[in-house]
């Protein structure tokens, strides 16, 4: 059988644990065969983000045009967008071809605490994006940011949210539980119209976890078109960044927040 193909339309990191290097190394392990539109690159190393240079959005339109014109994708991952013209552009594009699976990582601000994404493109991100993806996976500052409220902190508070976000028009939603660092695990929370489920893993003890979030919406993406539901390929991702995080401590990338390992 052909592997499915996996698209992933986000942002370069040159350090490698991030953006569109983790993803087409996740796409890749999980023998998904890996396509990739670049919108921005960033300066970065593992201490963070010294910049970021935007693809004018009418050469973003022309590779996801071009690409598309002669490849069937069968899923894709959506990462760093860095601004609202970016945010648009995608979205211009997937109501005009809109691949059977959509993960949008609404990515805003990273670990290190640049911004990966303008505050002002975020209402674009909700409005225009959110309704047009299958599934979205924020974290907790991200859900917040996205619904105008403050990180939930309680199970029910993250059951709310995660509700809350299903009704802005996308169909599922896995709020990730990672920032809650006083947990011994990591319980993200699923939902979509029939069913809702925690999910846990034992917290790893790790702090190159950079990546992590860029891994986990790639991983779902690649196992989507052979798994025979969402839930399946989430759980199995959710496996495969365990994995990574695990992984982690055994490579030496740089001296700062190192990444996860594939
Ligand atoms: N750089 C790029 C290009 C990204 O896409 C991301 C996350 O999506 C990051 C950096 C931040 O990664 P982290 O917050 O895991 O360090």
């Amino acid at each position: 059988m052909n592997p499915p193909i996996a698209l992933t339309i986000a942002t370069s990191d040159p350090s490698g644990g991030a953006g569109i290097q983790a993803d087409l190394k996740t796409f890749s392990a999980l023998g998904a065969y890996g396509t990739a539109v670049l919108v921005a690159l960033t300066a970065q190393n593992t201490h963070g983000v010294t910049g970021v240079h935007v693809v004018p959005t009418a050469f973003i339109t022309q590779q996801l045009e071009t690409l598309v014109a002669d490849v069937s994708v069968d899923a894709v991952k959506i990462g760093m967008l860095a601004n609202a013209e970016v945010v648009n552009t995608v979205a211009d594009f997937l109501e005009r071809h809109r691949p059977p699976s959509v993960v949008l990582d609404p990515v805003m601000v990273a670990t290190s605490g640049d911004r990966l994404l303008d505050a002002s493109a975020v209402r674009d991100l909700r409005d225009r994006l959110l309704p047009l993806a299958d599934l979205v996976t924020p974290n907790l500052p991200e859900a917040a940011a996205l619904l105008e409220t403050e990180p939930a902190r309680e199970d029910e508070e993250i059951i709310r949210q995660a509700d809350a976000l299903r009704e802005l028009g996308v169909a599922r939603v896995l709020l990730k539980g990672g920032h809650r660092v006083e947990s011994a695990e990591s319980a993200d929370y699923y939902v979509d119209g029939d069913v809702s489920r925690w999910l846990r893993a034992p917290r790893v003890d790790t702090t190159h976890t950079h990546g992590t979030g860029c891994t986990l919406s790639s991983a779902i993406a690649a196992l989507r078109p052979r798994r025979p539901d969402w839930l399946s390929a989430i759980e199995d991702a959710k496996r495969y960044v365990t994995q990574s995080l695990r992984a982690a401590d055994a490579v030496k990338v740089g001296s700062g927040h190192g990444p996860v390992h594939h």
